[in-house]
């Protein structure tokens, strides 16, 4: 007898990981699929930071590590902090997990008390939602459409504002838009933030490298911010190492000091070996990260031109950063499939494109943003041309 608890009940399954593995068992079973639906590099990770690895492992890096991460590493991402970011936050400030995932996760789940509100400019990424739901905390999405760039202004925030909110969640680069949030408008966020005191925020900052606008800001660099600013990141996308599972957090002391506690309970502290992987990604030479920023510009410019010409798709401007494409789908819903289904919503649509098409991508409701389709476009020049050219297809024999 299956006894799950509500908890786990209420929980929804990652959909990116869902249409992932369904497109794999499409795959196993013979058919030509293009992935497009998960988000990650397609690069392989660079040769000095396997060797990183490949030292650890010879060098006996297998005890147990630290719960928040080696000092090391913690003294190098403080480092990458300062250099990078302009932002000061000592190691101590700094905790390594599995992966920027599960810092976000233990964040939330420290700060977040049962009916704390939590702020999130949407389209947004698929798991802040069930995070937040996990804390028995209360989604306050707001969905920013591509009029506005799919960005919040200060003003629809100040609106939200209510007391009992605790966070505003948000990430730029966006995943699934691409949007970037420019100084101007972080600084006029922060404005009406200094005006809340209690308000945490916390900065998604996993796509900072895949950038087409150059340097970005960060909005833990505003003064009136000072000591609430979780600035999430990891060495998953930059570096594509999206299987070694590091990420971190960098926090004010006392968030820090939870979310160690909560790991020291449930995971303790990530692998060694990935562990060093990271230090030599964060210390070692960087031209890597822009070579892979700059392939991801050019099928970035190609994405775009090709989603132009998809007949029901609308994506007014190209996205600024991160590897994605998120074009409004809502003028297919009620058309019929030739074997005589309607595509009801964005779901059916990305059902059909899988099926019919052979393309996996994800849709927009689990984004929080129904009319939207998203696809990635991390992958070879040839996937992306081949795989539009298959969802135009797809597309033109809707009736
Ligand atoms: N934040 C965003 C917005 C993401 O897209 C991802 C990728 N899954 C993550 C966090 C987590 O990345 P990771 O756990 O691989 O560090
Ligand atoms: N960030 C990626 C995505 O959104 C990885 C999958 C996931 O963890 O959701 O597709």
């Amino acid at each position: 007898m299956e006894q799950l608890s509500s908890r786990l009940l209420a929980l929804s399954p990652s959909a990116t990981l869902a249409m992932s593995q369904k497109s794999q068992e499409l795959k196993a079973q013979g058919l030509d699929i293009i992935n497009m639906s998960v988000g990650e590099p397609d690069f392989f990770t660079p040769d000095h930071i396997k060797e990183a690895a490949k030292q650890a492992v010879d060098n006996n890096f297998s005890f147990y590590t630290p719960v928040p991460g080696y000092m090391s590493l913690r003294q190098a991402i403080s480092e990458k902090l300062k250099r990078e970011n302009g932002v000061d936050f000592s190691p101590a400030q700094i905790v390594v997990g599995n992966g920027a995932k599960q810092e976000i996760c233990n964040v939330i789940l420290s700060i977040v008390e049962k009916g704390d509100e939590v702020i999130i400019p949407t389209p947004a990424w698929v798991s802040y939602f069930e995070m937040v739901k996990l804390a028995e905390g209360v989604n306050v999405p707001f969905l920013c459409g591509q009029d506005q760039d799919f960005k919040i202004t200060a003003s629809q925030l100040e609106s939200l504002i209510t007391p009992k909110t605790k966070v505003l969640l948000f990430c730029s680069p966006s995943n699934p838009t691409g949007a970037i949030y420019s100084k101007e408008e972080l600084a006029a966020i922060a404005q009406v933030l200094a005006k809340y005191p209690r308000i945490i925020v916390i900065a998604d900052e996993i796509y900072e490298h895949i950038s087409y606008c150059g340097e970005l800001t960060s909005i833990a660099t505003f003064p009136e911010l000072k000591d609430r600013v979780v600035i999430i990141n990891g060495v998953s996308k930059a570096y594509a190492m999206t299987g070694w599972r590091i990420g971190f957090c960098a926090a004010p002391l006392w968030i820090a000091k939870a979310v160690t506690k909560l790991q020291g309970q449930y995971t303790s502290g990530c692998s060694s070996i990935a562990q060093k992987a990271a230090e030599a990604a964060y210390t070692g030479p960087q031209d890597c990260v822009e070579t892979m920023r700059q392939a991801f510009e050019r099928r970035r410019d190609l994405i775009f031109g090709l989603v132009q010409q998809i007949p029901g798709f609308s994506l007014k401007s190209k996205p600024q950063g991160a590897f994605y494409v998120f074009p409004e789908v809502d003028s297919l819903f009620g058309k019929q499939t030739p074997d005589g289904k309607t595509i009801g919503n964005a779901s059916d649509l990305a059902m059909y494109l899988l099926e019919q098409g052979h393309v996996a991508g994800v849709t927009g409701d689990a984004f929080g943003a129904p009319k939207c389709i998203r696809f990635s476009y991390a992958t070879s020049d040839k996937n992306i041309t081949e795989a539009m050219a298959r969802v135009k297809a797809a597309v033109e024999r809707l009736k």
